[in-house]
């Protein structure tokens, strides 16, 4: 096992990242392709909506070019505009905000909880005014959010929509439930950087019978065509706004590849979490990191791993010295609330302390499917001699 030179693999860079082939992405591209009709709505999409459908419960799958652009078609959905407020976490991607920015609604930023980093339902608590018409979650690294008690929350307000930003979550579990099944609306990404990867990729899950009609029009550039190829009409029209939502068939091929493959890729995931656990914990109390918490009614969906460290300077330490060894490590979200564009989005000023500790605090360790023990041994072992080393000469 020594062995030199450029494939040997202690001398090579462990990426953030790398997405892997699981089974027949290539093969079902051909067919895709060969078949004449690699654009949207065809075979490969009907396959791979049919799989999400099957594992969340939707009553509808709408594969869309992004998970940012399932979000922009939930915003479209629930006819957002100046006046309205929508409640987002304060710890998550841009678009989740972005999406309901750009209907011209305001953005209220509300507070993570510090063990899961999901939404925090006693700050939302104190966030809903007359104003407030949906509010978004995102289950942070695979874990499910407090779903019980935002719900709670919400009880006393059924006028306001709860959106699942399931970028993470796919496959994770609350109460036995499955992540994604809890918001009218629950948005999916296959971006590259994901679990399920077609490039680049999303899907709007519809939760309500209600809302199947008019997304099917939205989605579909604001046509009836979708009625029109059931049957149901004889011929299609311009109906509704909308947008060129649909995914590639071609890129559905692929995702199905992945879709297919989804047990053996979530136990490869969750091995490779459970690896960096067990590894990591002798050392937590001593080196005063913190793991990742899975409550226990709770199954997570292993979409990243992170650890968090005693405070910035020793993150931005460990990240710079990691990279030196050659594992690139990465920190995550900048507290959106504290962002330009957040600022001037924002329907007033919140306070979100959690976020904002989290954010300097947080460090995420390379992470995916074909991750190796060598490698995730090898990761270990820099972690722990770049924290145990001193952060200053
Ligand atoms: C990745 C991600 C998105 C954006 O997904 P795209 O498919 O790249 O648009 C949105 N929200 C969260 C929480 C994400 O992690």
């Amino acid at each position: 096992m020594t062995g030199e030179g450029p494939h040997d693999p202690d001398l090579s860079r462990i990426p953030f990242n790398r997405t892997a082939i699981e089974g027949r992405e290539l093969d079902y591209v051909q067919q895709s392709i060969t078949g004449g009709h690699p654009g949207s709505g065809g075979e490969f999409s009907a396959r791979a909506a049919a799989i999400l459908a099957d594992v969340t419960g939707a009553e509808e799958v709408l594969l869309t070019t992004s998970c940012t652009s399932a979000l922009e078609l939930s915003a479209m959905m629930l006819d957002v505009g100046p006046g309205d407020t929508v409640v987002v976490p304060s710890f998550t991607f841009t678009t989740t905000a972005l999406a309901f920015a750009r209907q011209g609604a305001r953005l209220v930023f509300c507070d993570i909880e510090p063990t899961t980093l999901g939404l925090d339902p006693a700050h939302l608590a104190t966030l809903l005014d007359d104003t407030v018409r949906a509010v978004v979650i995102v289950h942070y690294a695979g874990v499910a959010c407090d779903v019980d008690g935002i719900r709670a929350v919400l009880r006393a307000r059924p006028d306001i929509s709860l959106v699942e930003d399931n970028a993470h979550g796919l496959l994770g579990t609350y109460h036995g439930e499955p992540l994604g099944s809890f918001g009218r609306f629950a948005s999916q990404s296959f971006h590259e950087t994901k679990n399920f990867v077609c490039g680049e990729g999303g899907a709007l899950l519809l939760n309500e019978s209600r809302d199947v009609d008019r997304a099917r029009v939205l989605y579909d550039k604001g046509t009836n065509r979708r009625a029109f190829l059931l049957g149901q009409v004889d011929k299609y029209s311009w109906k509704d706004t909308g947008s060129s939502f649909g995914l590639a068939d071609v890129l559905a091929a692929y995702l199905l590849g992945q879709l297919e493959k989804r047990d053996v890729i979530q136990r490869k995931r969750r091995a490779v979490h459970e690896r960096y656990e067990q590894g990591l914990a002798p050392f937590a109390d001593r080196l005063g990191f913190r793991l990742p918490v899975c409550p226990p009614d709770r199954e997570s969906a292993y979409h990243m791993f992170y650890v968090l460290l005693p405070d910035r300077e020793t993150r931005n330490h460990v990240l710079t010295s990691m990279r030196d060894a050659g594992v690139v490590a990465t920190f995550h979200y900048v507290p959106l609330d504290s962002s330009d564009a957040g600022r001037t989005f924002a329907a007033r000023p919140t306070e979100c302390p959690v976020s904002e500790d989290v954010s300097g605090r947080l460090l995420r360790l390379p992470f995916f499917n074909d991750l190796t023990d060598a490698d995730v041994d090898r990761v270990l072992g820099a972690f722990v001699s770049c924290l145990g080393a001193p952060t200053r000469a």
